[in-house]
């Protein structure tokens, strides 16, 4: 596993996520599995939200890193609606219950939402004081949320990112690059769907005996300041996805996927799901 510097502490490039985890039961022991799993081979960032399973995915996360929670870098997300002065410590202590912890170590308001930017940083910044977490930073912010927000303390921005979805390269990730925050792409693999059954991705998968989804990784992470986040319940893709930090894409693979998947020109508007 490669590593960056995330406010101050080493996370690696490629983390975990855990989106449709802990909403069905018959796959609770599967999915901790896989967090396990995958925190052996050095994926010990791990991405979750109160809203993932309304607090299912949570769930998840603690019995998986229950024994061995200091190996692990947990980032949960606050819904914007408690993103309040009063409802922030509200959700975070649920948080803390249902991960089965005592912090946080990053916590993200998930998108923008009716709570003004000033009262929201406040209220991080208490349960940073109180210890209940260790940094925090946002999800889903533009360039303009960027600037308005105005905070050295951001310790990242979370955001669509992926070969189908470039539009960050043209202003968002430069800015975050220039600011020292590192940038944490989430559906880095396209959510396993069409991205995958590219010809120009299989192509390149095949010259270097990795699949599709290694090379999409691969690509995503190569730049400085990139954490990707992808999400892997079946074993075998936990194994690949740890493995896709090791996968050095050369010039010529770089200049197929440009021809096959085209950087921005202009701005343009934040893509979500
Ligand atoms: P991903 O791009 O991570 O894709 C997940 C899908 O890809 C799953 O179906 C998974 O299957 C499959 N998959 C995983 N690894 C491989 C592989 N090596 N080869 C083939 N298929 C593979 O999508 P997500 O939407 O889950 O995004 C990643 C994470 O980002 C989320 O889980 C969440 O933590 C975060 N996120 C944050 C958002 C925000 O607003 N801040 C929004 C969306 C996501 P299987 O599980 O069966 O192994």
């Amino acid at each position: 596993m490669r590593f960056l510097e995330l406010a101050g502490v080493q996370v690696p490039v490629i983390g975990q996520g855990t989106w449709r985890m802990g909403e069905d039961p018959s796959r609770h022991a599967e999915e901790v599995a896989a967090l396990r799993r995958g925190i052996e081979q050095g994926m010990t960032l791990i991405d979750t939200a109160e809203m993932y399973g309304e607090g299912g995915a949570e769930k998840v996360v603690g019995e998986a890193i229950a024994g061995q929670r200091d190996q692990v870098f947990l980032v949960s997300k606050v819904y914007p609606h408690n993103a309040s002065k009063k409802g922030i410590p509200q959700a975070c202590e649920r948080s803390l219950r249902r991960l089965n912890s005592d912090y946080i170590d990053l916590y993200l308001l998930h998108w923008r939402g009716q709570y003004p930017l000033e009262e929201t940083v406040e209220a991080f910044e208490r349960l940073r004081d109180a210890g209940k977490i260790g940094r925090w930073g946002v999800s889903n912010f533009d360039v303009d949320d960027m600037q308005e927000l105005a905070a050295p303390a951001c310790a990242t921005n979370q955001v669509l990112y992926n070969l189908e979805e470039r539009g960050i390269e043209f202003d968002l990730l430069p800015w975050c690059q220039q600011h020292h925050q590192p940038l944490m792409a989430y559906c880095p693999i396209g959510q396993g769907g069409q991205l995958l059954a590219h010809p120009t991705l299989k192509q390149i998968a095949a010259r270097h005996s990795v699949t599709p989804a290694q090379v999409a990784l691969a690509w995503i992470v190569r730049q400085d300041g990139v954490i990707a986040i992808p999400k892997a319940v079946r074993p075998e893709h936990v194994d690949l996805n740890a493995q896709a930090a090791q996968l050095q894409l050369e010039t010529g693979d770089l200049e197929a996927l440009d021809q096959a998947f085209r950087a921005p020109h202009r701005k343009q508007r934040l893509a979500m799901v």
